[in-house]
Formats: C-alpha cells, sequence, structure tokens
C-alpha cells in the first residue's frame, strides 16, 4: 500500500466513523483490565475475560491495547491473546485492527526467552551504531513474533542528571551519541520501506520532551529548563528521528517550569507537529491524563484533565484501566469544547499507523514467519553487542586480563544476581523476577566457573545490596585467592520506585569493599548498575573496575571473558561518572564549571564521559583539517591516524569534540560532534575521516533561533587539537 493509498483509506474510513468509534480509537487501555484474577491479580498463564473484552469494544470501541499485565507470559500464549483481541475487535462494524504496544525496550522483554540485550545506557557504551541497529532488528523480529506491532521505545531522553532513576533507559548524556543511536535503532526497530514489514514495528519516541532532568533526580518531580536549553539540549534527537520517519511518541510525564507537558500545547503542537512536521500520533504516558486532576491539579476533575490534554494536541489516551475517557471525549465534543477537526487531526494519525503497520491487511501474524525467536544467531549477537559495551574504567599495573589458573575469590551481591545484570523492564516492569526466570543463563558467578574452572573459584556474597551479614565469611576466603572479583552496584528498579536520597553506593557494599581489600589481594570491582553510585571512598582501594552497566543476559558470560582475556573490553562511558554526590556536572559544561575557574570544586569526576580502557593502547597522530577555514556550506574535513600500538586486537572510539571560543552564549569547554569505532590489529593503523559542516556547529541564541557564529574554534581527538575558522 502506497502512503498515497494510505491517505485516501483514512480519509474514507474516518467519514465513515461516529463520534463514539473516533473516540474509541484515541483510547488504549492495559490488557490487565481484562484478564481473570485471583486475589486482585492476575491468574497466571494470563486468561482473558473475554465478556469483558467484548465489552470494551462493543460499548467503547477502543482502538489499543498495552502492556503485559504483571509477569511475561510465553510466545504461544501471546499469540493466543493478539488473536483474541483481533477477532473480536474485526467483529465491530467497521473491523478496525487494534494497535497493541508494549515495552519491548531491549528484546522482546515480556515474551519469555526472548532475547534480553543489554539496556539502553549499556548500548551508548559500545559506540556501536551499526551493532545497535543490528539489535534493534532483532527485537523488532522477536516481538513481531509475539503478533506485536508497536514497541514503546526508544528513550530519546538525554540522561543528564545521574541520580534519576531512569537513567539506564537512556543513551546516556550527550545529546549527538543519544540522536545517533536513536536514528540508528529506529532504522532496526522500523524498516527502510513505507510500510513497516512483519519482521519490524512502528517505534515510540520516549518522553517528549524534557523529561529527564528534574531539579531533584527524582522521577516525575518537577523540571526546569528553558525553552532555549530545551531546543538545544533536548529537542534535537527527536527532530531527527521524526525526520526519519519514527510513528509515534509517547508524552513526558512531568512538568517543566510548571506546566506538565501533557497540558502543553506549545510543546506538543506549535513544536511537535508545526515545527517538527510530525505526522504520526502522540501517546500519553501511563494514566497522566489522569494525573493532570490527580496529582499535577491543572485540572479540578477527569473531564477538564481530558479537555486540556487533547486541546494541547495529545492524540491516544493511555487511560489506562477505565473507560471515562471515553465518555468524557464525547461528553466535550457535543458541548464543543473540543473541536471535531482536533478529533478528527488525532483519528486520522493513529489510523495511518494502523495502515502503516500493515495491520489492516494482516491483523495477526503467522508464526511460521519467525523460525529465529531466541535462536542462537540472536543470543549470539547478544553476547557480541554486550562485549562491546562493557567497560574497563581502571587496570592499575595491567592486572588485567587474569591469567588461567588464576585463584578467584568471588564476591558481592550482584555475583549470583540475574536481576542485578538485567535491571527494570526484564519479565516484570521492576525487573524482580529475574533470577527465577532467566536461571537458564549464566551469571557472573557460573561464567567465570565455567572459564576459570570451578577448582579455581570460590565464592562468598559477604553482603546483600543492603546489609553487611557475610563480611566475615568472605572475608575468610580470601587467602586462598590470587584475586577478588567483588561485584556490586544496584538491584532492578524501574521508574518512580527507583528514586534515592544519596548517589553514594550502599553502606554494605562499601563495608565489604575496606573488609576485603584489608586482606591485602589484588580487588576488581565489577559495577552492575543503572546508574553511576559514587564509589570515591573505595575507588583507591580497587587495583581494576569494569562497568557492565546492565549488560543483560549474556552479561556474566561477557564479564568472565572479559576477565579471561577473551574479550578486550572496548567501551566508552556514555555519561560523566562523579567522584561527589553534589557535583553532578556533565562533560558539555561551562567553562566557569571547569577546574581551571574553580580548583577547588570544579569539573573533576570519578571518570569522565568517553572514558573506558583496554587491553592494548592506541596512539593518535597526524590530525589534519583540509582547511582552517569552514564556510557555509562547505564541510570542514577532519582526517586523524589512529594505531594500535599494544599487543593485542582492539577496538577504539575515536571521538571528535569541537569547542566554540567565544559565542554570545556562553560557550561549554566542548562538545562531541563526532566518533568512529574501529578495530585494529597489533600494529595496525587507520586513517579516519570526519566531515563537519557549519550547521552540526550551531546552538540555539538567546531569540531561539539557530545559530553558528562566525569567530574560533579548536577541535580536539586522541589528544590532539588543531584550530580552525568559521567566516
Ligand atoms: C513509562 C513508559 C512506558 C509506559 C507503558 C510508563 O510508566 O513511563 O516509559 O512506556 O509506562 O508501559
Amino acid at each position: 500500500m502506497s502512503p498515497t493509498v494510505i491517505d485516501k483509506n483514512v480519509s474514507t474510513l474516518l467519514s465513515k466513523m461516529t463520534l463514539e468509534e473516533k473516540v474509541g480509537q484515541m483510547t488504549q487501555i492495559s490488557v490487565e483490565a481484562f484478564l481473570k484474577t485471583a486475589n486482585g491479580v492476575p491468574v497466571e498463564p494470563h486468561v482473558f475475560d473475554e465478556e469483558k473484552l467484548r465489552d470494551a469494544f462493543r460499548k467503547y470501541k477502543i482502538g489499543s491495547l498495552l502492556n503485559v499485565g504483571g509477569n511475561a507470559q510465553t510466545l504461544a500464549l501471546w499469540r493466543t491473546r493478539i488473536e483474541t483481541i483481533q477477532k473480536l475487535a474485526l467483529q465491530e462494524r467497521l473491523k478496525i485492527p487494534v494497535l497493541y504496544g508494549i515495552d519491548a525496550i531491549r528484546g522482546n522483554n515480556y515474551t519469555l526467552d526472548a532475547v534480553l540485550f543489554p539496556q539502553q545506557i549499556a548500548q551508548a557504551a559500545s559506540f556501536n551504531v551499526v551493532m545497535a541497529a543490528r539489535a534493534a532488528e532483532v527485537a523488532a523480529y522477536e516481538t513481531r513474533a509475539a503478533f506485536i506491532p508497536w514497541n514503546f521505545s526508544p528513550v530519546l531522553d538525554l540522561g543528564r542528571h545521574p541520580a534519576w532513576p531512569r537513567i539506564w533507559e537512556t543513551y546516556g548524556e550527550d545529546p549527538y551519541l543519544v540522536k545517533e543511536m536513536g536514528n540508528a535503532v529506529i532504522r532496526g526497530y522500523e524498516g527502510n520501506s513505507a510500510i513497516i514489514d512483519r519482521y519490524h514495528v512502528a517505534s515510540c519516541l520516549k518522553h517528549y520532551m524534557g523529561y529527564s532532568m528534574p531539579l531533584s533526580g527524582h522521577d516525575r518531580t518537577p523540571a526546569w529548563i528553558p525553552e532555549r536549553e530545551l531546543r538545544e539540549y533536548f529537542l534535537p534527537q527527536f527532530a531527527s528521528a521524526i525526520n526519519q520517519g519514527a510513528r509515534t511518541v509517547m508524552v513526558n510525564s512531568g512538568e517543566i517550569n510548571g506546566v506538565p507537558v501533557h497540558a502543553n500545547k506549545h510543546i506538543l503542537t506549535d513544536i511537535l507537529k508545526g515545527e517538527l512536521g510530525f505526522e504520526g500520533f502522540a501517546v500519553s504516558d501511563w494514566q497522566d491524563i489522569q494525573y493532570l486532576y490527580q496529582r499535577h491539579k491543572v485540572a479540578a476533575d477527569n473531564k477538564e484533565a481530558v479537555m486540556i490534554a487533547i486541546n494541547a494536541g495529545i492524540d491516544m489516551s493511555m487511560v489506562p484501566t477505565d473507560f471515562t475517557f471515553c465518555d468524557d471525549l464525547i461528553a466535550l465534543v457535543k458541548e464543543g469544547k473540543v473541536s471535531m477537526s482536533r478529533i478528527d487531526d488525532a483519528v486520522g494519525r493513529i489510523l495511518k499507523v494502523k495502515y502503516e503497520t500493515g495491520l489492516f491487511d494482516q491483523p495477526v501474524g503467522d508464526a511460521k514467519d519467525y523460525p529465529l525467536f531466541n535462536s542462537r544467531e540472536h543470543n549470539r549477537l547478544n553476547y557480541e553487542l554486550a562485549a562491546e559495551c562493557i567497560t574497563l574504567l581502571k587496570n592499575d599495573d595491567h592486572l588485567l586480563p587474569l591469567k588461567k589458573g588464576t585463584k578467584i575469590l568471588v564476591a558481592g551481591p550482584s555475583a549470583t544476581s540475574m536481576s542485578a545484570l538485567n535491571g527494570g523492564w526484564a519479565r516484570n516492569w521492576q525487573g524482580t523476577n529475574s533470577n527465577e526466570t532467566e536461571k537458564g543463563k549464566n551469571n557472573i558467578l557460573k561464567a567465570i566457573s565455567s572459564v576459570f574452572g570451578p577448582e579455581n573459584v570460590v565464592y562468598s556474597a559477604g553482603a546483600t545490596f543492603t546489609q553487611a551479614a557475610g563480611i566475615k565469611d568472605a572475608v575468610s576466603k580470601a587467602p586462598s585467592a590470587d584475586v577478588i572479583v567483588l561485584c556490586i552496584g544496584e538491584d532492578s528498579y524501574t521508574e518512580t520506585p527507583g528514586n534515592i536520597d544519596g548517589l553514594t553506593i550502599s553502606a554494605s557494599q562499601i563495608e565489604l569493599a575496606k573488609a576485603l581489600a584489608a586482606t591485602g589481594k589484588p580487588v576488581v570491582y565489577v559495577l552492575t548498575e543503572g546508574r553511576p553510585r559514587v564509589i570515591s571512598e573505595i575507588e583507591p582501594l580497587s587495583k581494576a573496575v569494569l562497568q557492565t552497566y546492565l549488560l543483560g543476559n549474556e552479561g556474566g558470560n561477557v564479564v568472565a571473558d572479559v576477565l579471561a582475556g577473551v574479550i578486550n573490553p572496548s567501551g566508552k562511558l556514555p555519561y560523566t561518572y562523579p567522584r561527589y554526590t553534589n557535583s553532578l556536572t556533565n562533560y558539555y559544561h561551562k567553562y566557569t564549571e571547569s577546574l581551571e575557574f574553580d580548583p577547588a570544586a570544579g569539573y573533576n569526576p570519578q571518570w569522565e564521559f568517553g572514558h573506558g580502557l583496554s587491553y592494548t593502547s592506541f596512539a593518535y597522530s597526524d590530525l589534519k583539517i583540509k582547511s582552517s577555514e569552514l564556510r557555509v556550506g562547505s564541510p570542514l574535513t577532519i582526517s586523524v591516524t589512529v594505531k594500535n600500538t599494544g599487543k593485542v586486537v582492539g577496538r577504539e572510539t575515536a571521538l571528535l569534540y569541537v569547542s566554540d571560543l567565544v559565542a554570545s552564549i556562553t560557550p561549554e569547554v566542548k562538545r562531541l560532534r563526532g566518533f568512529q569505532k574501529v578495530e585494529l590489529k597489533p600494529g595496525e593503523a587507520r586513517e579516519l575521516t570526519f566531515r563537519i559542516t557549519s550547521e552540526e556547529l550551531s546552538f540555539i541564541n538567546n531569540d531561539l533561533r539557530r545559530v553558528t557564529e562566525p569567530g574560533a574554534f579548536r577541535l580536539s581527538i586522541g589528544g590532539l587539537h588543531a584550530p580552525f575558522n568559521f567566516h
């Protein structure tokens, strides 16, 4: 079906629809509303209350469903679930298929056995857009295998506040990296054709926009972001993804400058649909229209909340479990408080996505089309991607890799935890059942035992994330070990339940680290954490530190293979790792936040954005700029040579930064403007070429205009610098 045929079909269908049918299309209900329950929780495996479901179609004409309803279900159950839903929906007058949406945010996590890839924050550390796109393609395939055509992913929020519990759902703190990863992943999800085929899904850009920087660091609390900053840091990645054709966006649950984004017409209509020309649809986040009166108090009741949100530009309400939205919206239209043209606009957008995902032609998939679900090939890709994400932060005296036969004491609360490796959005929302559901996979301890041999490995947890109960036992096992691998960090959490009041790693883990260091054995920290917990007190007690973020189901194997030198780590931090809880500055800070300006408390993180070591070494040379003058329409061509000067094969990401030396808005000390990852054999050198246009060096000025101001710039790459001018 071509785009023009789709447009024609949408308007023909729209012309036949009653107001009730239109409002139904704008309504999204969570599946748990239709599941049979016992003692208030869904019966496992899930069973539909078909009467309730039929009623929702018959009475309310609902157009969309979401979520899993608690725990992940089998692939077979998902298929029957979607078949039942579509069968009932298609019995209605206009035979409009249902658009089912799911958080398959790193693989189809809500389907048992689907591949669990590294979380976004870890994928960002790979700086490998090709592999991230490939993983997204597999995630789309495995989601479509469950007959689900719409994925609430990727998150394009900028991970600037390290305490925010959703940092791990982001691609980190840099707008350019977020944009590049986002674009790649959207291609992986949606494919390249006008119609999304049966192996791809519609993506959903989250959470439009400015969600990620609540002042307190607590999820869903107020953010104060001037429009200039919104446009400079938070908007470009959404703009770019929309430009690529991303089909849907989900709206920021929070408030900015005192206005809940679900009520913000400027952001939802003027900017999104006007300025960015977005032709897909905007879905609310969970219950967020109701929250306009229940939490935010900008509406007196549900009806006023619905009026504000729909008039602001929301097209679909994730209600999530009742039908108040339908009743109130129908009344509002009849009273003239929401115009029919607004309704037609919203419904037209939703129907278009239903056509574009092929639902009218094939509302239910064909199981035969998906032989590769959870295949060896998909799991292999998971391992390879995780291998590119893991980041070596410290390696004093080249302690790592460890030799064969090294005696290892494995300790720490995450050594045996699949939930700590996977984090949230696993087989349930909070990721709490991963130890059970993923028990067939290797946790860190199992993997180390299998790589180094069980005879060389002893284990003692030593502590939990909250209690220092077993320290004595761990210390007593140290004498027989050559090295201690201490696995510490965070247990799984998602969204608001992950709010914390202090960024420092838990006291029980600090106590354990100190006690183990006191044994005199060299200690390697393996960090399993969704956000960078401050470890400055115990960092000096370690010889080596490996950051695993939330590596997913292959995390254990990858940690063991890095320790053994089978994998040479190549990840780089996608955020600034803070040293102090009150210094949460990003790398692209202003000059007044630097150490030069303030030697006592200037930017002095534990590890910088982009930091990551290797088992080999790389040298940069021959930095050349073709001409030192940049002009509009004639990009700057930059080349540099990178050489592997060590003894093993390694992968290096070259990071190109540019500093605007003088500007009308105080310039950041530097901004990432390009990166390339290459694999080099020992002794091998490669010339890399980058191109930068004047547009790419632009910023938002005080009049909210994007400008590149003439003047002097400086670029840096691999420790080399070069000046240039823009005229
Ligand atoms: C989250 C979204 C998610 C939605 C649906 C919300 O609580 O903020 O990221 O897509 O739930 O599950």
